[in-house]
């Protein structure tokens, strides 16, 4: 069983009633009850005979005196449910009557409509499913394609609650072992089971960032590789989307800043499936504020969960005013955040971009020379993104994991935070080391939902339809 909230889970008691097939006509449909209690409500309007646990069997379904339909039912007791609460299951005839019928009865018995994903997320707060799991629900019920049915069912069965839960162990270890230094420093280092605590943080590093990388293949490969385009306002980055899309989408404008909310489309790249997301509009900040200043604060904000980071630069400006963002970007796809492809654009225009400077500050990313505007060098940018985003095709296991933006975030914070981690082991300073690597042990935690906050929750389960 998988660890939900534990024993922090509030208790439920409300029934809940729910449609649990399409809605429309059907050989058959079945209405869903859960909650303690939610027998009593069924027996209001089934026909008289017992109803043991686990076993399927027919009744009929009264509609006050009369005979409603004749319906199998069965009952799933406390503890042996998908919810892990009483459930009761009516499989009647699929007659939209019929089955309106039965949720008018079941509201009339005491039961309420329960809301979209509520058996789920009552699964959740039972401690039936990790909130990877029950995301998976979602996508298996949503999945068209063969790689995206994968991905779902490899996560329902646990295989990415396994991968945190490994590294959260290792994570624990680690800090354990720089705890135990501190509390008894004569020791010496490995008496506590870990070798080197920075040899060790440097390992679960390297296998987060295996994981997200080959997640990120499997996802660019499912056709939801997500593509931020970033730059300083007026570098071009609507053009080159209008530009990419081969219409025009976004706002093009002389004026910077024109670009007010971000504009996700997908697009095609060089025979890759991915999702071009615009940064949003800049320049609401104080007059006079660096512009750069800004455009990093949009950027930093759309790029978390992004797959690949497309820096949009303007060459017939100097690369001074964009060094800043450059830099960044290239650290942290060196640092295996998410890789880095730069558009060289307005190739049609002189260029005041040194390419020495420009070689040494993007950290062996691939550069392309585009003009938007001429509609030039695009094929080679799209085939630089598809190769920054599949290197190699997609085999094995953690691909196959596919994880949402919710999770590549979470492990995008965790490789910040054990790099930090690692950097204040090399500088001598293990308590610092130890809050870095408890911020990143938080952050594994959210991934499964210990301690994600409300707002996740919700905004997890709310893709769910009613009656899962
Ligand atoms: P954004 O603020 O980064 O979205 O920039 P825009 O796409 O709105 O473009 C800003 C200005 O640069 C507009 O006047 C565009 O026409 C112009 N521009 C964009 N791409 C090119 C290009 O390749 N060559 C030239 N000469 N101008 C361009």
């Amino acid at each position: 069983m998988a660890e939900g909230r534990g024993e922090a889970a509030p208790e439920v008691t409300e029934v809940i009633a729910a449609l649990a097939t399409p809605p429309g006509r059907g050989a058959l449909g079945i209405v869903r009850l859960s909650g303690k209690g939610a027998l009593g409500v069924a027996r209001a309007f089934l026909g008289p005979g017992e109803i043991p646990p686990r076993r399927a069997v027919l009744r009929a379904v009264m509609d006050g005196a009369e005979v409603l339909d004749r319906a199998l039912v069965s009952l799933y007791p406390e503890g042996s449910s998908y919810t892990g609460e009483e459930t009761v299951e009516i499989s009647a005839h699929g007659s939209p009557y019929v089955l309106g019928r039965i949720l008018e009865l079941c509201s009339a018995a005491g039961a309420r409509p329960a809301r979209p994903g509520e058996f789920t997320q009552r699964a959740f707060l039972n401690g039936r499913l990790d909130l990877t799991q029950a995301e998976a629900v979602c996508d298996l019920i949503a999945a068209q394609t063969r790689l995206a049915h994968r991905s779902a069912i490899s996560r329902l069965e646990g295989g990415l609650s396994r991968k945190v839960g490994e590294l959260r162990g290792r994570m624990v270890a680690a800090l354990a072992s720089i705890e135990a230094a501190l509390d008894y420093p004569e020791e010496e280092q490995g008496a506590f089971g870990v070798g080197s605590p920075a040899g060790e943080v440097s390992l679960i590093l390297d296998s987060v960032r295996a994981l997200l990388a080959a997640a990120r293949r499997g996802r660019a490969l499912g056709g939801g590789a997500r593509v931020a385009i970033v730059g300083r306002p007026n570098a071009g980055k609507s053009s080159l989307l209008n530009a990419l899309l081969g219409r025009e989408r976004a706002i093009v404008s002389m004026t910077p800043g024109t670009t007010r909310d971000a504009v996700s489309e997908p697009c095609d790249m060089g025979g890759l499936a991915a999702v071009l997301v615009d940064t949003a509009g800049m320049r609401e900040g104080e007059p006079g504020d660096p512009l750069e200043a800004e455009g990093m604060r949009r950027a930093a904000a759309e790029l978390s969960g992004a797959d690949l980071a497309l820096l949009v630069l303007d060459r017939a400006e100097p690369l001074a005013g964009q060094r800043a963002l450059l830099k960044r970007l290239a650290q942290d796809a060196r640092g295996g955040a998410r890789p880095l492809v730069v558009a060289l654009n307005k190739s049609d225009l002189p260029s005041r971009v040194e390419a020495r400077s420009l070689a040494s500050e993007s950290l062996g990313a691939s550069v392309v020379e585009v003009s938007a505007l001429r509609e030039s060098g695009l094929e080679s940018l799209c085939e630089a993104v598809r190769a920054a985003l599949a290197p190699g095709g997609c085999e094995g296991e953690a691909c196959a994991l596919a994880l949402c933006a919710r999770h590549a975030a979470a492990f995008e914070g965790c490789l910040r935070e054990l790099g930090s981690a690692l950097e204040r082991l090399g500088c001598a300073e293990p308590e610092l080391a130890a809050e870095h690597l408890r911020r990143a042990l938080g952050g594994m935690d959210g991934v499964v939902g210990h301690s994600a906050p409300e707002d996740v929750l919700d905004a997890v389960f709310s893709r769910f339809c009613v009656g899962k």
